[in-house]
């Protein structure tokens, strides 16, 4: 038996399922999950010794790969002070103005511990603000494990094939109105069936965790003009997209200001962070500032601050996206080769550092043609690149993260491991 093998059966006994968040479980592709040792630049090492190529990149916190040295130089400086300390402290500070900085429909924003806490008390804020309670989501977005959010949600519980989750009151649920992605008409029906009654519209704006799907042109701009035309508020969850597609996030890239922001992952440089934020007049709704209530112990932990101000500042260097651009095109023209070369039913869906092949030859557009993949097709996919030493997200409906840490000789590899794994999944 395999040490990852070994290591997976022990944790089985003591963790629900041997994992602390159900995709790592690899069940999606029919496999085990390796157990990881460390990670440097671009690879990731499981306990065994062997080396892989990553593209999931924590799900997409590592954009400058792992144990960057300024980060972690960054980090030892805050550890040599303390931990945490459940009072005011300057970083949280300067964490904050970076964001603000770099993100122009924010101009205050709240540190909390995870992206799910920070959409979770998003929909608090939207619903205290605008004094209406329903949410309307989008078919295929996931936004987390918060209960109003469960419902339709991508990642985890579409490759799970779970729709919702026992445990979310029918109450709760129905207060979530759901959409298909990228279809306005849909979102104007439930505007004029629930007339008054809707608090917000959230959504990844480039969706994420049904696999990389862009917004089609004027959907983002059909969904605020809807939101504002009626009294109720757009969220955008750019947990994922945030600093990852543009410094500014993908609100940035399209030149959509929403009215809340969700933020996760590269803020926390890979320690666990989220936020949200917006305008003042909105946020000024949170306490203590107002009366919507929202708290945390270890938000805004001096060391998950240092890591996020460490790593935006790096990415504030110029460059840095045009570079993420360039390793990301070219690993989406090396697969479309690949794929028309040998007459595989695939697709590349690219939007800057965040692609999905989907094994599939119509157009992926909404949850509806991302569930048409073939998903057999990409266990074969998975299984073989992970023999050649390429770690994949081990789902069909997941994002592949490309970081600022992968040189040409891993784009090359992966390629060429792109390559044999396309012949095999067409052999079959
Ligand atoms: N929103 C989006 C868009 C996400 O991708 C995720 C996690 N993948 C979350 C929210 C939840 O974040 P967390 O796992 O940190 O709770």
């Amino acid at each position: 038996m395999s040490r990852s093998k070994e290591a997976f059966k022990q944790a089985k006994e003591v963790i629900p399922g041997g994992v602390n968040s159900p995709a790592r479980a690899f069940a999606a592709v029919d496999s085990d999950p390796l157990f990881i040792e460390k990670g440097t630049g671009a690879l990731i090492y499981d306990i065994e010794g062997n080396e892989y190529i990553d593209y999931v990149g924590s799900w997409g916190p590592m954009i400058l790969g792992y144990n960057h040295p300024q980060v972690i130089e960054s980090l030892q400086q805050q550890l040599m002070k303390g931990t945490s300390f459940g009072a005011p402290t300057e970083v949280e500070t300067e964490l904050a103005k970076l964001v603000i900085g770099a993100v122009d429909s924010i101009d205050q924003v709240r540190m909390v511990n995870s992206g799910t806490e920070a959409t979770m008390s998003a929909l608090r804020l939207a619903r205290g603000y605008t004094g209406k309670d329903k949410i309307i989501k989008l078919k295929g977005c996931y936004h987390g494990h918060g209960d109003s959010l469960l419902v339709e949600a991508g990642s985890g519980v579409t490759t799970l094939g779970i729709s919702g989750s026992p445990g979310v009151p029918d109450e709760i649920a129905e207060e979530t109105i759901v959409a298909p992605y990228n279809n306005l008409e849909a979102i104007e029906e439930i505007y004029n069936t629930y007339q008054g009654q809707i608090a917000a519209v959230i959504l990844e704006p480039v969706t994420g965790n049904m696999g990389v799907i862009r917004p089609q042109v004027g959907y983002l701009e059909g969904l605020r003009e809807i939101t504002a035309t009626n009294n109720s508020l757009l969220i955008f969850d750019e947990v994922m997209t945030g600093f990852r597609l543009a410094y500014g996030g993908a609100q940035e890239l399209y030149e959509i200001e929403p009215d809340i922001t969700t933020l996760g992952k590269i803020i926390g440089g890979g320690l666990p962070v989220g936020a949200y934020g917006g305008k003042k007049e909105i946020m000024e709704y949170v306490a203590p500032a107002g009366p919507v209530y929202q708290a945390g112990t270890l938000s805004g932990n001096p060391l998950a601050m240092a890591a996020g101000i460490e790593t935006l500042k790096l990415l504030q260097q110029p460059g840095v996206y045009s570079m993420l651009e360039e390793k990301a095109a070219k690993l989406e023209k090396g697969f479309k080769d690949n794929i028309k070369q040998l007459e595989v039913a695939a697709d590349v869906s690219r939007v800057g550092s965040m692609f999905s092949i989907f094994f599939t030859d119509k157009q992926v557009i909404d949850y509806k043609t991302a569930k048409e993949s073939d998903t057999d097709a990409f266990t074969t996919y998975f299984k073989q690149m992970l023999a050649a030493g390429i770690y994949l997200p081990p789902s069909q409906f997941e994002s592949n993260f490309v970081s600022l840490a992968h040189v040409e000789a891993d784009l090359d590899a992966t390629i060429e491991a792109n390559y044999n794994a396309l012949a095999k999944v067409k052999k079959k």
